[in-house]
């Protein structure tokens, strides 16, 4: 088995179309293929799909299975943003839910968008502490993980993007974990997958993927499910990272992976993977 579910295109913020992904995923040997475009944020996020966009992206996707479904098995889904419109399982086959923006005293910032911009928030919204600005992200991720219609929690630990080398705080502060670990446990509640996700590996802001050790350790003790993603903008990311991706699962005690079919999820043994 081979599948990536979190992946962008022109339609947003990525670097190729619908159609170059699909070929480089068949030349990549994938089975499955899921496009998970930024869904309506448009007020905050110019890069996120407004509806007319949206409905060509669901076209395109569409074609593109019509094409080449008898080569690779694709997925419409899409990446509601925690501040934006919400989708349903009539529209989308899969939902990634994420976090990235705060919201705080009537305003709104996003926490990923560049190093320096997630430092004025940290300063300015929190005066420099942390674990003020980590609370907040993660009300919010709480918030999503309880929504019917998220299948997959994205990037559940986003808010150590820019963390690499404890720049910002402690992986492993006590307080922090606590936090994290209250998220993941509604994720688990609510019965929801959570990803491993690469995307800032590609983007060079990180050497692990999502989430940290501890908290994928956190996951497999309390029985949760998760997935494999790269989160990638572009067609030559589609794979990077799943080996280790594969190995820290493993070392975590995940003995199973998620993927997804036409009949929605279900674990794959880790050594059926194929990366
Ligand atoms: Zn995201
Ligand atoms: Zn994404």
């Amino acid at each position: 088995m081979k599948q990536n579910l979190h992946t962008h295109t022109l339609y947003c913020d990525g670097k190729d179309s619908v159609e170059e992904m699909v070929l480089e995923a068949i030349n990549r040997n994938f089975d499955g293929l899921g496009f998970s475009g930024h869904g309506n944020n448009i007020l905050f996020d110019p890069c996120s799909m407004d509806d007319e966009r949206e409905s060509k992206y669901r076209n395109d996707i569409f074609s593109a299975q019509e094409k080449y479904g008898d080569r690779i098995t694709l997925y419409l889904g899409i990446e509601e943003d925690s501040i934006g419109k919400r989708f349903s399982h009539d529209e989308y086959e899969y939902i990634i839910g994420s976090v990235h923006f705060l919201e705080k005293n009537g305003e709104v910032a996003p926490i990923d968008y560049s190093r320096a911009r997630f430092e004025q928030i940290l300063h300015d919204w929190y005066a420099d502490d942390m674990l003020a600005m980590a609370a907040d992200y993660y009300e919010a991720v709480k918030e999503v993980a309880s929504r019917d219609e998220v299948d997959v929690i994205g990037h559940i630990d986003l808010i150590s993007k820019y963390n690499e080398n404890n720049a910002y705080f402690d992986f492993e502060d006590p307080a922090y974990l606590e936090l994290a670990k209250d998220a993941i446990d509604t994720a688990i509640l609510n019965d929801k997958i959570i990803e491993m996700n690469t995307g800032a590996i590609a983007r060079g802001y990180r050497t692990k993927p999502y989430p940290h050790l501890q908290l994928l350790k956190y996951i497999q003790e309390k029985g949760g499910k998760i997935c494999i993603n790269t989160d990638c903008h572009n067609r030559f990311d589609l794979d990077r990272g799943y080996e280790d991706c594969l190995s820290l699962a493993k070392m975590s005690g995940f003995q199973e992976i998620y993927a997804l079919s036409n009949d929605g999820f279900y674990p794959i043994k880790i050594e059926d993977w194929n990366v």
